[in-house]
């Protein structure tokens, strides 16, 4: 995960390797081996049965992101903020990270994610960036940090060393990607300069990867929870994260047993006793969510008035 300047020979040969050695797939995954801190993983397939490290949709679909203006001043809020939305705008993913503010806490597990720039934190020389991850069981990433070489002569300008490709490619590593054969995508593991900013299709992939696998399929239904008896009720059924498209299917459970009302978003029905009714989605991968709403039925049905 530590990013480096290179010669373009060396740049092509070790790019040409990989496509060799992967190629059906372009992006690559992360995965870690142990709970804890890391500054490294192994190369894996989206499909891999072991996994990667990803962060939990359902708890961080916003990931903040501090900065520690140390060394290099406020000058570089922009980079910051343009390489968050070039994430956070990736359709089918809702991992948003965000710019929560300055600190001045840095490279530590402090339960900060953290942008920092230094001198070491093993990062010198011909490093130009490094990010860590924090993980816990099963890999969910629950922190990450960045540290950028401070000897680097950082620009923000649109001339190298770009800030923003750089920390574009680094939020790519905190989301759990590893590195691309794609030549020009931002996740490829060498500085091509500052049209990293804009991630590539590849790119997208990695990250919609990831929340296909680990995405959290929520499902909600929205409407009434009473209505009168025989009056004919419209019922909602909104689903977000997995993989869409969804596939709504309805059904309501009564005394008097279960009853399939059929597929679509929406749901009519009327009852003369109270009811449950249920919203079940299923997404592209096959992922199957479910919602309900209780809904009281009072009134006489022989004298409604
Ligand atoms: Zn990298």
């Amino acid at each position: 995960m530590k990013r480096s300047r290179i010669s373009a020979l060396v740049l092509a040969t070790v790019l040409g390797l990989w496509l060799a050695a992967l190629p059906l797939q372009a992006y690559t995954m992360l995965q870690v081996s142990q709970s804890g801190r890391v500054t490294s993983g192994a190369r894996v397939a989206c499909e891999h049965p072991g996994g990667f490290a990803h962060w939990n949709p359902a708890r961080n679909s916003n990931i903040q992101w501090w900065m520690n203006h140390f060394n290099q001043g406020l000058g570089k809020i922009d980079a910051v903020r343009g390489a968050a939305a070039a994430w956070t705008n990736v359709p089918n993913a809702d991992h948003r990270p965000v710019f929560a503010g300055y600190s001045p806490f840095g490279w530590a597990t402090d339960g900060r994610n953290t942008i920092i720039f230094a001198n070491g934190n093993g990062c010198t020389g011909s490093c130009l960036a490094l990010t860590a991850l924090v993980t816990q069981n099963d890999q969910e990433i629950i922190e990450s940090d960045i540290t950028f070489n401070n000897a680097v002569n950082w620009q923000t300008n649109g001339t190298d060393i770009d800030t923003q490709a750089v920390l574009t490619h680094e939020f790519g590593h905190s989301l759990g990607i590893h590195h691309s054969s794609v030549p020009r995508a931002t996740m490829e593991p060498f500085y091509s300069g500052p049209g990293g900013r804009t991630l590539a299709v590849d790119d997208h992939s990695a990250l919609q990867c990831s929340q296909n696998r680990y995405g959290y399929l929520r499902v909600r239904v929205h409407g009434p929870t009473s209505i009168g008896p025989n009056e004919t009720g419209t019922w909602i059924c909104a689903a977000s994260g997995g993989g869409p498209p969804y596939t709504h299917s309805w059904l309501k459970t009564s005394v008097h047993g279960i009853t399939r009302l059929g597929f679509g978003m929406r749901a009519e029905t009327s009852d003369s006793v109270s009811f449950n009714i249920v919203c079940d989605v299923i997404d592209r991968d096959g992922r199957i969510g479910t919602g309900h709403r209780f809904v009281t039925v009072s009134g006489h049905p022989d004298h409604p008035f």
